[in-house]
């Protein structure tokens, strides 16, 4: 099999350095409804540099470089385990250069293990068969912050009034972005997985953020949803960095997934401003970045 190495330290490079243009114009966005001469304001212009500053010099975007997320869509012909060496090769290689800030500590003793490098889950691969000829490998960098604030709801839950339909995941998500006020360096991405089981839902909540930040859901009540969650969020004045203000969020993406009878989580994944995402294809001998 090929050796990838080289191209997917590029996408690390990239993904910790480059911020995504759609994510960027979303904060400029963001800062026009700010009131001028307000902190969140401030936040968000001081944002704004860093991330102009960190692409021309490819320095990390922050200084938690997060957890490396990789999505793996392979076909047949890639050697799974092959690749997955390829992959920690590269997460090993980008640490030497501080493109990654060295993050993999073991949980009981605490000692950094320098590299990045930890057991099977850090850093986290998942895989899934390709449906043509396409290698396609999405990284998130996730960082600890907005990770700490994801939560998860099973309902129905009383407190929230929230049963097992469309509204009871509205006051779920509302809620967990109010909890998640001053912490989770907004504004941020919400990513909600309605049903799976406990591990899936956090993995499917993880994954619907991949989508294009401008598409639209397929499912049109899903959609509208995902728009009021959003809306209704920003109506929660907690402002960038928890300082007051109209953006709090910047997008929603809900994915909806079959589940128990006896079962109905409601996942979600927060993703601070320095939502850290690009995806490597290789076609052939072609391999191109998005
Ligand atoms: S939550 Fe995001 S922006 Fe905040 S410190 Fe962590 S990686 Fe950086």
């Amino acid at each position: 099999m090929r050796d990838f190495t080289q191209e997917l330290l590029e996408l690390i490079r990239l993904t910790s350095t480059d911020l995504p243009n759609q994510v960027e114009e979303r904060l400029k966005t963001a800062l026009a409804s700010e009131e001028l001469g307000s902190a969140a304001h401030a936040a968000l212009e001081t944002i704004l540099k860093n991330v102009t500053m960190t692409r021309k010099n490819s320095t990390p975007i922050c200084q938690d470089t997060g957890t490396p997320i990789f999505f793996v869509s392979a076909p047949t012909s890639i050697d799974k385990d092959e690749l997955t060496v390829q992959i920690r090769g590269a997460i090993e290689l980008a640490t030497q250069k501080s493109y990654l800030r060295p993050n993999a500590v073991h949980s009981i003793t605490g000692k950094n293990s320098g590299n990045n490098l930890g057991d099977a889950y850090f850093p986290t691969i998942h895989f899934q068969p390709s449906a043509n000829d396409e290698l396609s490998v999405d990284l998130i960098l996730k960082g600890g912050g907005c990770e700490n604030v994801g939560a998860q709801y099973s309902l129905p839950n009383d407190e929230l009034k929230a049963g097992r339909d469309l509204e009871g995941v509205r006051r779920a998500a509302l809620d967990a972005v109010y909890r998640a006020q001053g912490e989770g360096c907004a504004p941020g991405f919400l990513g909600i997985a309605i049903g799976g089981d406990r591990g899936t839902g956090y993995a499917a909540s993880k994954e619907v953020l991949m989508r294009d930040p401008d598409d639209h859901n397929r499912d049109a009540e899903l959609d509208q949803l995902e728009n009021r969650i959003t809306t209704e969020a920003n109506e929660l004045g907690i402002g960038p960095m928890g300082f007051g203000g109209k953006a709090t969020v910047l997008g929603t993406k809900i994915i909806s997934s079959y589940r128990l009878p006896a079962s109905f989580f409601v996942t979600i994944s927060y993703m601070c401003w320095a939502f850290r995402h690009h995806k490597m294809i290789v076609k052939g001998e072609a391999i191109d970045y998005e």
